[in-house]
């Protein structure tokens, strides 16, 4: 099985924009059972728009089975939800519950720049208080707190209260340079929490450039495997919510080239089937 653990799809499909990267075509092309998490993005540009994606996204769902709890039998893709920046909360915890109800399992605490909850990996704010109502309510709640796009300072203060910590969209710093990518530091805080790191493919943060291939992910997986994580391996493409591709990477059916990819590289079977969504589900598909 195959899981993407970030799209932002929904915005694009809202938008009506066109050259959709998680099509259903592409989809369906994988001939494997495949997830998806669907992230809401908050716009800085429209920041009261969110709510509207978030229903306009559910009323379209249909040829996705929804999962919000363990992963049910189904022959369709499989979709979660998650949010992508705590400002959609409008510094409300009741809104927590609000997307929890209508399904949202992820939030992404920050994006870029600083929110009411902590700072992106542009900034040097830390975990406020708020943010820290809100990681206590998540856990309640069952929620995920995605680390992505958090700077080291709050990214670690997560990290103290414990848990599986979960970075759905980003590289590794020692293979690609830049601010969006994790420090050895951190990976290693992932692979001690049993948590995830999703590879990003997004040309910036895999090699510097505007382009490349899908081998260029490849120091990135060496590099993780090398401190560890081999088990907390996982691929969160950022597919919709990216202007520039890896050649072959621009739509869903990607896993079949990175799959093969993966299996010239020497890794096992079990290994390559880990990377691709197995380590995923077998540590955050039973809430
Ligand atoms: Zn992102």
């Amino acid at each position: 099985m195959f899981c993407d653990l970030h799209a932002d799809t929904p915005t694009r499909l809202f938008t009506k924009a066109e050259n959709i990267g998680v099509s259903l075509e592409a989809i369906r092309s994988l001939k494997e059972p495949f997830l998806q998490i669907f992230a809401i993005w908050q716009d800085p540009k429209h920041p009261d728009r969110s709510d509207a994606v978030l229903d306009a996204f559910l009323s379209c769902l249909s040829d996705f089975c929804l999962v919000t709890d363990v992963l049910p039998t189904s022959n369709s893709p499989y979709a979660m939800l998650a949010i992508e920046g705590g400002d959609m909360l409008r510094k409300d915890l009741s809104r927590l519950d609000f997307y929890f109800q209508k399904g949202v399992r992820f939030l992404t605490l920050v994006w870029n720049g600083e929110n009411d909850l902590g700072g992106g990996h542009d900034t040097t704010l830390g975990l406020t208080a708020f943010g820290k109502a809100v990681l206590n309510r998540m856990q309640e709640l069952g929620m995920v707190a995605d680390l992505s796009h958090a700077n080291e300072k709050t990214f670690f203060s997560v990290a103290e209260q414990g848990g599986r910590l979960f970075c759905s969209h980003s590289n590794a710093r020692a293979i690609c340079n830049h601010t969006r990518n994790l420090t050895d530091e951190q990976i290693r805080a992932v692979i001690q929490s049993d948590g995830i790191i999703g590879l990003n493919l997004y040309p910036p943060f895999v090699n510097g450039k505007t382009d490349g291939t899908l081998w260029d992910l490849l120091p990135h997986i060496e590099h993780i495997c090398s401190l560890g994580g081999a088990k907390n391996l996982a691929i969160g493409s950022d597919l919709d919510g990216i202007d520039l591709f890896l050649k072959g990477g621009s739509n869903s059916s990607f896993f079949l080239e990175l799959r093969e990819i993966l299996e010239k590289s020497g890794f096992s079977s079990q290994t390559v089937r880990d990377i691709l969504g197995e380590n995923f589900l077998n540590k955050f598909c039973n809430f």
